[in-house]
């Protein structure tokens, strides 16, 4: 284990003085598990630098509501100055060998599975997701994805036979809060293997384990501006997707701003791939290992509170199991419990904000006035922070916005299909199409099932697993584009002419 402030001289700390603003005086409150800094700088041409903004804002405990730490905005000039450093680094990086990049890459890699347990804490902390789930999903998915992009790295002629293959350039990537470390490193890892260089913006409320990962790139000697962070809002998220400088935009968010940006690099020759929202169905056939799929239905809606874009948050039940599997699903429902994100026996922590818990509040509301059951558990939500209580409806119908709108939070719809067409018909019936999943004992009915639901991922007698190697992404109002795999390199790089004769 990796870890703390209290353990000095266990680990040598990277020089973060700066200007003597850096100083890692712990905040008050997380003293006992990891040391957060007071304040924040934005990570440019591999060292800490004041905002040229001069603003600063904070970022709190959602489980608390109290503030750890004060982050440097990155206003237009920030912005201007990551970008350059990022262009910078660029001509170098990309001319080193892939063997070269990859040794880079296994070492970032290494470093984030040593320091686990501290990346699994801050987590914790900033965004409010239980310690199992940073601790068993986050931290170990986000190492594998750097294990996984070095094994590219060296290996790029293999995957594009034939081609000059080339980095695209400058990467301007943006992030949400629901995955905030595992969606830097599944963002970064691709990008550098290819050889581009990076300016990523993590989310406002989220930023604590994106600088972290700082510390880590040096740690592993990563040269400098080859990755550059710039915290802010979306304001600075504009600032860096619009940016002359950058060549590729890769966007994880809502559907709302995937589409201005897509609106805003149009035309301009850059290339784009976007991961938007979802609303995914969740099919249970009366044939199903039931108690099991009662597991996977609770894994796929309350897994990191619904905060989740490939949520399944539609289930649609077989008719002749319905009441059963509702019964079934209640009675796990009481056994889920939600409190301290730290306690390692928490299944459900905090709700991220507090505009995030409104939002749940207003669709919650909007479900009972159209007319659909609600269920709650009895349970004890802490004071202070944000809570929810896992929250079932019934007696749904498809026109709901409960049914039609994504939540993101531990609100699960339940209706019936009677046959498989039926079912086919209502889980595409939605302008998302980021992910499915279907319960059945039958290997035909599975194949007939996935080869025609529009979803870019078909989970069977499972939900939410996720692996570096395979390809993640959406149709529709989902997104374009692949992450993770094979696939997801692709966006990476730019193919030019064939090398071989002929
Ligand atoms: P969001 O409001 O779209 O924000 C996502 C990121 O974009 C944040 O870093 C945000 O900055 C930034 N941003 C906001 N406005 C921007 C603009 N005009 N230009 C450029 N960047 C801008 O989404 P969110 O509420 O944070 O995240 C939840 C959404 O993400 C959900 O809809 C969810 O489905 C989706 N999501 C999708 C996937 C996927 O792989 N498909 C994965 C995870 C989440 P600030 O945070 O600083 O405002
Ligand atoms: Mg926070």
């Amino acid at each position: 284990m990796a870890n703390t402030g209290k353990r000095k001289g266990r680990r040598e700390r990277p020089d973060l003085t700066f200007g003597g603003v850096w100083d890692y005086a712990p905040a008050p409150e997380s003293t006992d598990h990891v040391d957060v800094a007071e304040r924040y700088g934005l990570f440019v041409g591999g060292a800490w630098a004041r905002p040229r903004s001069g603003k600063y804002f904070a970022t709190m405990n959602p489980a608390n509501g109290r503030k750890l730490s004060d982050v440097a905005y990155a206003g237009g000039k920030d912005v201007d100055a990551a970008v350059a450093a990022a262009k910078k680094a660029l001509p170098g990086w990309s001319r080193l060998s892939g063997d070269d990049r990859a040794r880079y890459l296994y070492r970032v890699a290494r470093v984030l599975q040593e320091r686990a347990r501290e990346f699994a804490v801050l987590e914790t902390l900033d965004n409010g997701k239980p310690i199992k789930e940073t601790r068993d999903v986050d931290v170990p998915l986000a190492a594998q994805h750097f294990f996984y992009h070095a094994g590219w790295a060296d290996k790029l002629d293999m995957l594009f036979p034939g081609q000059d293959v080339q980095p695209v350039g400058v990467v301007g990537q943006v992030i949400p809060w629901n995955f905030p470390l595992l969606m830097a490193a599944w963002k970064i890892a691709p990008a550098l293997a290819a050889g581009n260089t990076v300016v990523i913006k993590p989310a406002e409320t989220s930023p604590l384990t994106a600088l972290r990962l700082c510390e880590v790139f040096m740690q592993a000697g990563l040269p400098a501006g080859v990755v550059n962070v710039v915290t802010g809002d979306g304001k600075t998220g504009r600032s860096l997707v619009t940016h002359p400088g950058v060549d590729k935009v890769a966007f994880t968010g809502s559907t709302e701003v995937g589409k201005e940006i897509q609106r805003a690099v149009a035309g301009r020759g850059v290339d784009l791939t976007l991961e938007l929202g979802g609303k995914a169905a969740h099919l249970v056939f009366e044939d199903a290992a039931l108690d099991q799929a009662v597991e996977g239905v609770v894994r796929g809606i309350f897994f990191n509170q619904g905060h989740v874009c490939c949520a399944g948050s539609r289930l649609l039940v077989q008719e002749g199991v319905h009441d059963v599997f509702v019964r079934k699903l209640k009675r796990r429902m009481g056994r889920i419990r939600v409190g301290d994100p730290l306690d390692k026996n928490t299944d459900m922590g905090a709700i991220h904000s507090r505009e995030q818990l409104q939002r749940i509040r207003e669709l919650v509301d909007a479900g009972v006035q159209e007319g659909a059951t609600l269920y709650q558990p009895e349970c004890e939500l802490p004071r202070g922070g944000y809570w929810f209580a896992p929250t079932l409806f019934t007696g749904v119908s498809q026109t709901q916005r409960i049914v039609r709108e994504e939540i993101f939070g531990p609100v699960l719809s339940v209706s019936t299909f009677r046959t498989p067409e039926e079912a086919v018909a209502k889980a595409n019936d939605t302008s998302y199409g980021l992910s499915a999943g279907i319960w059945t004992d039958k290997g035909a009915r599975i194949l007939w099932m996935a080869a025609r639901m529009r979803a870019g991922v078909v989970w069977n007698n499972t939900f939410n697993r996720f692996d570096a190697a395979s390809p993640f992404g959406g149709f529709q109002e989902s997104g374009f584009g692949r992450e993770g795999g094979r696939q997801g390199l692709r966006a990476y790089v730019r193919l030019g002419a064939g090398l071989l004769p002929g």
